[in-house]
């Protein structure tokens, strides 16, 4: 198990890491989920034993690695760019880690054929990487880094550079490989999506620190705040104020009306909160007047006062709509 205790990170006098802690298990995929220049890389390079971090801890099965070279700390890395040999041939790109630990040449190709077959990529062996896709260069990418059985696994923006369709089918691909092997992830990207489709817990970074950790579908349902409702694109956020509580039911005054939450916070009347308006085929009612449309694939989006939502069929112009909503206190 890999833990991180409480790391700081500063450059040029301004923080950038303040005070990151978290552990990834055995089989885990970890996603830390945050906007560019957020540190995320930063991390993956101290974890890598490449930089130091100014203060904290970062562990391995209950041991210090403050003194382990990167060479000896059996971590793989797959970046964005590949980092492939491109004058090596597919199967020696591959063979390259176990060349470097002395493995006997009979079991070099036995774990290349193995793997190569694992990211089906069978009969590549003597291509040249160059000949390769994108996408067939980040499988190759994959298999190099699995194939001297690393003890942890760090995937940095990996599928940044491809096309939406490719990335969709290789997340899905590269998720039953990790699961496979079992081997603990930490798996950075910006890009909430991929964070969602690879996850099975998303840290959420933002200023240097974590704001929320769950799984895919706990952060969905409940960001934490309204910036993370903002980012992750979760529904829609309003500014209200708290009113009077009735049989443990909030009332919230909103430029759209009233809304009764369920809420969990301590708030005292007069309160201003964030409100998370999601659409949902039942509940309370939002109304607002529609000001823009935009076609998206089978569904239009109406949008309107701030607000956004999917419709079946395309509203009007000017028209006034109502949709069904759950509401929820974000803080
Ligand atoms: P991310 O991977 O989330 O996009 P990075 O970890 O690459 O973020 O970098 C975050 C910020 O840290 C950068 O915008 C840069 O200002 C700063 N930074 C990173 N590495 C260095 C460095 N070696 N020297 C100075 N500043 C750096
Ligand atoms: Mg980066």
């Amino acid at each position: 198990m890999l833990e991180l205790r409480d790391i700081f990170k500063t450059y040029d006098n301004q923080p950038l890491l303040r005070g990151i802690s978290f552990s990834v298990s055995q089989g885990e995929t970890v996603c830390l989920l945050g906007a560019s220049g957020s540190g995320k890389s930063t991390l993956l390079r101290m974890i890598a034993g490449l930089e130091n971090p100014e203060r904290g801890r970062i562990l391995f099965n209950g041991a210090d690695l403050a003194q382990t070279p990167t060479h000896l700390r059996d971590f793989g890395l797959v970046f964005q760019d590949y980092g492939l040999f491109p004058h090596l041939n597919i199967f020696d790109n591959v063979a390259f880690g176990l060349k470097m630990r002395n493995l006997p040449t009979a079991e070099i190709s036995l774990r290349v054929a193995a793997l190569l077959e694992k990211v089906n990529l069978t009969g590549f062996e003597t291509r040249k990487v160059t000949d390769l896709s994108g996408g067939e260069q980040q499988r190759v990418a994959l298999a190099r880094a699995l194939a001297p059985r690393p003890r942890l696994l760090m995937f940095d923006e990996p599928l940044g550079a491809l096309d939406r369709t490719l990335k969709e089918s290789l997340l899905q691909e590269i998720r039953a490989i990790l699961h496979e092997t079992k081997i603990p992830v930490i798996y950075v990207t910006h890009d909430q999506d991929e964070a969602f489709a690879i996850a099975d817990r998303i840290l959420l970074l933002r200023d240097g620190e974590i704001v929320r950790v769950g799984t895919p579908a706990e952060v969905w349902s409940n960001p934490g705040s309204a910036w993370a409702a903002k980012f992750l694109d979760a529904g829609n956020v309003i500014e209200g104020k708290m009113q009077n509580e009735e049989c443990g039911m909030q009332n919230v005054v909103t430029a759209f009306g009233e809304f009764p939450v369920n809420c969990s916070h301590k708030h005292a009347a007069g309160d201003k909160v964030s409100l998370l308006v999601k659409q949902s085929g039942e509940g309370q009612e939002i109304k607002f007047k529609v000001e823009e449309i935009l076609f998206k694939r089978n569904q239009f989006e109406a949008r309107g006062a701030g607000l956004v939502f999917q419709m079946d069929k395309a509203p009007a112009l000017g028209q006034i709509i109502k949709v069904k909503v759950e509401v929820k206190c974000l803080a």
